[in-house]
């Protein structure tokens, strides 16, 4: 059998893993790091790092002068196990542990071994390339192999989680992280494909339904960005549903916090969503581009709203129409009926001809700030496509219902405030839109309710942003990503706490600093930055200064600054780097708002898709709810039904168009119904947000985790360049090298009584008198040594790494 760990190829920090693994309590790259050895050689002691590294190289001749591999191997062994010291030699020989870590990385990198593991964890670099590494021989190659039998890849992790859901019966999540473009949607992919392979589709057309998935939703969740060409737009957390027997029979999507905001603009070199793209390539060449009254001379203003697009390079792409078939194909194999896909592209499309509508002010003599369209045609074509009135679609962008103390008032809209307006009821659109796709290819996807199964689950969120300028969005994702990394950090910790626990040691001596403060600040109530951000947006005074003005009175944090001389600006010191954010709209974004005159419009629609999208005004709050109380969902929907069974009073108001309204003034009615008022309350973004990452962590924490840690080797989207400088930070924070600090505190070594005593008794008895390994004689070591603060569990000693320092210095001195 082939033991990739001894390899030539592998330089000595894969060595030191796989040796270790072998060992007892098998120290990890913390144990390493921590090691005094390496704090000494890092310092000056050059003549003990040279002397140590004679050792290393020593052991390595005498391995490579035997014959055979396996005789090759023992010897290493051997030699490392007659002589602990050489241990330390190993740690010193990695006392420029960083750099050993980056230039190996960097020397697999660039023989294109893009995968290496750390302890448990898989590192991905990404390549940048397409590798020949992912074709169903490799899926069978990784198939219930030991991980040690083939070199690391993604394929092992999937295996890993699979045969774990199939051996113990419980299940898995494999959660994927790294910054934005560092290959976690890749990863995701190719995990997919290895756990269909795995679940043995008996039915080839399930495991193409379920391979399609991912890609179909990508299509509306993501965009090119300044970072990457398809960057997700939206956390997502797929659940693979198996029998117990592990056969594939469905899956299941959650999304989380669409980035809703691109649908109406985006930031100068980045994108709308893929699928506006791909259904004008599409379309044209399918001379369907009228038939959905696309607009076709220049391109529509959401996608592109600095005119630096041409009209031809969009249809005439071969990429997006490659794309708008696979998504096609798509849509048909998962079972989209074809109405439905129709009116998927025809809602699509109303979201493009939306966003083209414009305004003008008019003054007349009883009303000013008065606003209409001066281009009806946009305004027409996008009624049209919704099935709704165009003097309806008019009236609820230009006017507004107001109802102050029993008054009912109609405002008019400034032109401003109409576009406002414009753009929340496109971004609501197709908010809801892709929350239906998901929804439905749920429904599609669904195994069988008889069958009892497990799942694994894969996650695969925005990564970490930091952009020149950063809003809103990029808090939100960089909060999900702070909430995944305490998840990490949790999780390794909980491992070190069971082992302290099984052997009756008090797990509380075990501290350790975690980025929880730095969640705290954002996440608690009532003073947390989203809560405060919440209780701003509640106020119609309220300005991106005086939200600033708040944050700076009341978060009282080290890792929250103002900085001095940038106007609207405060910064924030996350876990994986500084981030600046400018408060902009952040007020405006939070509150999200859709006035009720747009719903109740789009309510009246014909079309049966859109009519399921506004059946309530208070999705998001249902969905809350559901989130939060799983149980209650037959509530839910009776609470959403009452929004839709409103009845509106037939009474003329010389306004015309009465009836519509009504409806507004009933619907606000009800929300500002007292019983009503906590759970139907307009939920903000910030709030619904804070549920979406309870709900997701309590998905995850079910699952047995595994991580795959995706690192971006440079910027520059180039293939085989390796910046140093890039991975260093990225090992750093992702926890490769920072799990450290989480051990720091603890006992970092943990040694059965039998291994103590054997490594140890010349500290206090003779030579020749082999005592017995007993935890007496562990305890008569100890005190002799004069060691101070180490633990006795029930079949191991607990120590700090300077006990084993002394320990070590004291055999050199016997
Ligand atoms: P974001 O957080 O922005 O969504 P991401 O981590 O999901 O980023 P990906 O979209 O998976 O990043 O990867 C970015 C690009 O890197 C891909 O479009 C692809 O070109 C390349 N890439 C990533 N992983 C691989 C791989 N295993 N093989 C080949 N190319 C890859
Ligand atoms: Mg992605």
């Amino acid at each position: 059998q082939y033991d990739y760990s001894y390899d030539a190829r592998c330089d000595v920090w894969s060595l030191v893993f796989n040796f270790f693994s072998d060992f007892e309590a098998r120290p990890s790259v913390t144990h390493l790091l921590e090691h005094p050895f390496i704090k000494q050689a890092q310092g000056k002691d050059v003549a003990l790092q040279q002397q140590l590294a004679a050792l290393i190289l020593e052991q390595q001749e005498a391995g490579c002068k035997t014959k055979t591999k396996h005789e090759r191997i023992n010897t290493r062994k051997t030699l490392i196990i007659e002589r602990y010291n050489l241990v330390d030699a190993v740690c010193v020989f990695l006392s420029l542990l960083q750099e050993t870590i980056i230039s190996h990385l960097q020397k697999r990198y660039d023989e294109l071994q893009v995968y290496t593991y750390v302890g448990d964890i898989l590192i991905a670099l990404n390549p940048f390339q397409n590798l020949s590494i992912y074709s169903p021989q490799f899926s069978k190659l990784y198939h219930g192999m030991k991980r040690a039998d083939n070199p690391p890849h993604i394929f092992a992790t999937a295996d890993a989680a699979y045969r774990g859901m199939v051996t113990f019966c419980k299940d898995q999540c494999i959660i994927i992280s790294g910054e934005s473009g560092a290959g976690k949607t890749e990863s995701a992919h190719l995990i997919v494909q290895h756990l269909t392979f795995l679940g043995k589709a008996n039915n080839r057309t399930l495991r193409e339904k379920i391979l399609q998935v991912n890609p179909l939703v990508e299509a509306f969740g993501n965009a090119c960005t300044a970072i990457n060409d398809n960057s997700s737009r939206f956390g997502k957390y797929l659940e693979m549903k198996f029998t117990p027997t592990g056969a594939v029979i469905g899956a299941k999507i959650s999304e989380y916090l669409l980035e809703k905001s691109r649908v109406i603009k985006q930031a100068t070199g980045e994108k709308n969503f893929h699928i506006f793209y791909y259904i004008y390539a599409g379309l044209y060449h399918q001379d369907k581009l009228k038939t959905y009254s696309l607009p076709d001379r220049t391109p529509p203003r959401y996608i592109d709203s600095q005119h630096r697009t041409v009209m031809q390079d969009i249809v005439s792409s071969k990429l997006y129409k490659e794309q708008f078939d696979a998504i096609q194909e798509g849509f048909r194999n998962i079972g989209f009926t074809e109405e439905e896909v129709n009116s998927v592209y025809r809602i699509l499309s109303a979201i493009l001809n939306t966003g083209n509508i414009e305004f003008a002010s008019i003054t007349t003599q009883h009303q000013t700030d008065k606003s209409e369209v001066p281009n009806a045609e946009a305004l027409e074509t996008a009624a049209s496509l919704l099935s709704i009135g165009p003097e309806e679609l008019q009236e609820a962008l230009t006017s507004q219902c107001v109802v102050t103390r029993g008054e009912t008032i109609i405002r008019t809209n400034t032109v401003d405030k109409a576009a406002d307006v414009r753009d929340a009821m496109s971004k609501a659109l197709y908010g809801r839109l892709f929350s239906w796709i998901v929804n439905r290819i749920n429904s599609l996807l669904q195994p069988d309710m008889n069958i009892c199964g497990m799942n694994v689950g894969i996650l695969d969120i925005f990564g970490f942003e930091n952009f020149k300028k950063n809003s809103f969005e990029q808090l939100c994702i960089n909060i999900a990503n702070e909430q995944i990394q305490f998840y990490f950090n949790q999780h390794i910790f909980a491992l070190e706490q069971m082992e302290y626990q099984s052997e009756g040691v008090d797990a509380s001596l075990v501290e350790y600093e975690d980025n929880r403060p730095i969640l705290d600040m954002f996440l608690q109530k009532p003073m947390g930055l989203l809560s405060l951000m919440d209780e701003e947006s509640r106020f119609p005074q309220a300005t991106d200064q005086t939200l600033v003005d708040k944050f700076e009175d009341n978060l009282r944090c080290k890792y929250f600054w103002i900085p001095k001389r940038v106007e609207l600006c405060f910064g924030i010191q996350h876990y994986a780097g500084k981030v600046m954010y400018n408060v902009n709209g952040f007020l405006e974004k939070n509150r999200d708002t859709l006035p009720a005159d747009i719903v109740v419009v789009l309510r009246t629609s014909e079309n049966k898709l859109l009519q399921q999208l506004f059946s309530s005004p208070l999705t998001k709050t249902g969905r809350l709810r559901q989130l939060s109380m799983k149980n209650i969902e037959m509530k839910t929907i009776a609470e959403t039904n009452r929004g839709i069974t409103i009845q509106s009073p037939q009474k003329k108001n010389g306004n015309g168009n009465f009836s519509l309204r009504q409806t507004v003034v009933d619907t606000m009615e009800m929300m500002r119904h007292p019983e009503e008022t906590t759970s139907m309350r307009r939920q903000t973004v910030a709030s619904y947000f804070r549920y979406s990452l309870m709900d997701l962590l309590s998905k995850m924490v079910v699952g047995q985790p595994h991580f795959v840690r995706c690192i971006k080797p440079n910027d520059d989207r180039q293939a085989l360049r390796f910046c140093k400088e890039r991975v260093m930070v990225q090992l750093r924070y992702t926890g490769i090298l920072e799990t450290v600090n989480i051990r720091r505190q603890g006992y970092s070594h943990r040694i059965t009584f039998e291994e103590f005593v054997n490594r140890y008794y010349y500290l206090a008895f003779r030579a020749h008198q082999m005592p017995e390994t007993s935890r007496e004689n562990a305890v008569a070591i100890l005190q002799r040594a004069k060691l101070e603060g180490w633990v006795l569990g029930t079949t191991k000693v607990f120590l700090r790494y300077y006990h084993v320092e002394q320990l070590n210095l004291l055999l050199r001195e016997v």
